[in-house]
């Protein structure tokens, strides 16, 4: 498949999208992030690349990462980590506080707020040196030995992170946070900070498309089961209240962050990433979604 010539094909037919989202300017360092930035790329399971526009910038990758954290926390715990958290899609936005009440401090899943920050506090109680050896299982998944934390976006998403502190708090309340709060915050707030290019995002999340095996290494690092299990969860969570949308228009498995990233997975082929930080009002890439849409519309790459 050329995907390069329809990457080019959909570059032209997006010249006169109207892009009326906004930049994340909750989080102040994330505001200032030139808003015209564009960058796709597309990593098949053969080591083949496509890219297009800013793909070898770096972002924040943000709420993307919390798969990531999933990830090494299933291995870690198996099944017992669904004591703690969820697998049902929220219909909420991605820092809703709502659910949490009734559901007893249980979050619906780990994509949201609430459910990364369980899954942060099941990571602080496993991991010696958690900040060290989380950055270190991701350089070991996506085989690039500089990716690495914001120190900037940490301080910044510090400063205005009050909903995550209510969150954190209600689930304490209901023994559902084991560590000190703002340890937990402080994990949680690097996770979201790590910076990508779309190039090393498709590349991170490969193994998803190949059912838990390393592209670069082959070495397996998730089962089989987990990495399918990863991906339903992604389906049905992994764009919030627009998880529907999502699945309706693109078809495919993904993740959002409000750094403008989407990935996406097309199980078997390839991983997709792409970058445009404006914002709709589900807090997901607009363009982003509007390229994902006309590319597995073209391609006819959905899972369905
Ligand atoms: N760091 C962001 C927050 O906690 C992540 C949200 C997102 O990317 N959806 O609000």
């Amino acid at each position: 498949m050329n995907y390069k010539k329809i990457f080019s094909e959909i570059d032209v037919e997006l010249e006169n999208f109207k892009d009326n989202g906004t930049i994340a300017n909750y989080i102040p360092e994330l505001s200032i992030v030139n808003p015209t930035k564009f960058g796709v790329h597309l990593t098949t399971i053969n080591g083949k690349h496509f890219s297009l526009g800013n793909a070898d910038e770096k972002f924040s990758i943000q709420s993307i990462a919390k798969v990531l954290s999933l990830t090494l926390a299933y291995k870690l715990e198996s099944e017992k980590l669904w004591k703690r958290v969820g697998v049902e899609p929220s219909g909420k936005p991605f820092d809703s506080l709502i659910q949490l009440e009734t559901n007893k401090g249980i979050p619906r899943n780990p994509l949201i707020n609430a459910g990364a920050l369980v899954i942060c506090d099941i990571l602080i109680s496993h991991l010696k040196n958690p900040k060290k050896d989380f950055i270190a299982f991701v350089r070991t998944i996506s085989g690039i030995t500089t990716i690495d934390y914001c120190p900037r976006i940490v301080a910044s998403e510090k400063s205005t992170g009050y909903r995550n502190t209510a969150l954190v708090n209600l689930m304490k309340s209901f023994g559902n946070i084991k560590n000190d709060i703002d340890v937990v915050m402080d994990f949680y707030f690097n996770l979201c900070s790590i910076e990508m290019t779309c190039k090393e995002l498709s590349q991170t999340f490969l193994f998803l498309a190949t059912s838990g095996v390393l592209p670069h290494s082959k070495e397996r690092i998730l089962s089989k089961s987990k990495s399918k299990r990863i991906n339903a969860i992604m389906q049905l969570c992994g764009f919030y209240d627009e998880a529907g949308e999502f699945s309706f228009k693109v078809g495919l498995p993904g993740k959002s962050g409000v750094g403008g990233g989407i990935m996406a997975i097309y199980p078997n082929k390839y991983c997709i990433a792409v970058w445009s930080p404006k914002l709709n009002k589900k807090g997901n890439s607009l363009k982003g979604i509007k390229f994902l849409e006309l590319f597995t519309t073209k391609t006819q790459t959905s899972i369905f």
